[in-house]
């Protein structure tokens, strides 16, 4: 069985401390998928002007974040990288004409290691991450999803680290989960419909279709790696729903 690809809204950092509904739902998911031989992803929080890969051997964990607890700063994930598949990957995006240089030093940031301390706490699968050039749009990212989606068949799992809905100044860090804002929810509905009806033109234009779209994404890096994830196809599905502070989504999302 191939591996699916993801979307994983990754929440606040504390994620990796307070996991909530999402912590459960990605340890569920890991563990009901074959075990990859190596992770891609493509994350949120490293936005660069062109294509990077990055291919250390032993990437560090990066705190990429202020303000938060010291016991945050503590947790690592000591996976190893995967420099050959690094250099693969730069192999398919230039078979797509899609030019990439390898980052030898670029650590994993928390967009990559929250997910994964809560899917693979032991930290013994590789991970690889390529960069996301957000000035280029949903576009490029659909083109990155399509140029390795082969790897999905050599067990490599593909992710997608992002935020279904993310606007940090109209978030309540107070509201529990039962409290929803329904422009958020407007938004978060639509591209689940969207997706549901494989409609790749509507999901691409989605910033002008979209309700309440420039809301919930005033820079949109958050939602970009969903575009990777579902281009690189297959049955979609939600696998997990919910907001947290009133207006981040945590929606989890598989292609298979
Ligand atoms: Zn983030």
């Amino acid at each position: 069985m191939p591996l699916p690809s993801l979307f994983i809204s990754h929440g606040s950092p504390m994620l990796a401390l307070q996991p909530g509904a999402s912590g459960p739902a990605l340890a569920r998911l890991a563990s009901q998928l074959p075990k990859p031989r190596a992770i891609v992803v493509v994350s949120a929080h490293w936005e660069s002007r062109e294509l990077r890969v990055g291919s250390a051997a032993q990437p560090r964990t990066w705190h990429d974040f202020g303000g938060f607890p010291p016991e945050l700063y503590q947790v690592q994930y000591p996976a190893p990288g995967n420099p050959t598949l690094a250099a693969e990957i730069i192999q398919l995006l230039a078979a797509a004409n899609l030019p990439a240089q390898l980052d030898a030093e670029r650590p994993l940031d928390h967009g990559a290691w929250v997910p994964l301390t809560l899917m693979y706490p032991q930290a013994d699968i590789p991970v690889v991450q390529v960069s996301l050039p957000s000035q280029q749009g949903p576009a490029l990212q659909r083109q990155v999803g399509q140029a390795l989606a082969s790897l999905r068949a050599q067990d490599v799992l593909l992710i997608g680290s992002g935020s279904i809905t993310h606007n940090l100044g109209e978030v309540d860090w107070q509201a529990g989960p039962e409290v929803i804002e329904p422009w958020a929810q407007a938004f978060r509905d639509w591209i689940v419909a969207q997706l549901q009806s494989q409609n790749t033109a509507a999901l691409q234009d989605y910033r002008r279709q979209a309700p309440f779209a420039v809301r919930n994404h005033p820079s949109d890096e958050h939602l970009l790696p969903l575009f990777f994830a579902e281009a690189v196809g297959g049955q979609f599905r939600v696998e997990h729903s919910g907001f947290t502070m009133g207006a981040l989504g945590m929606d989890i999302y598989s292609f298979s």
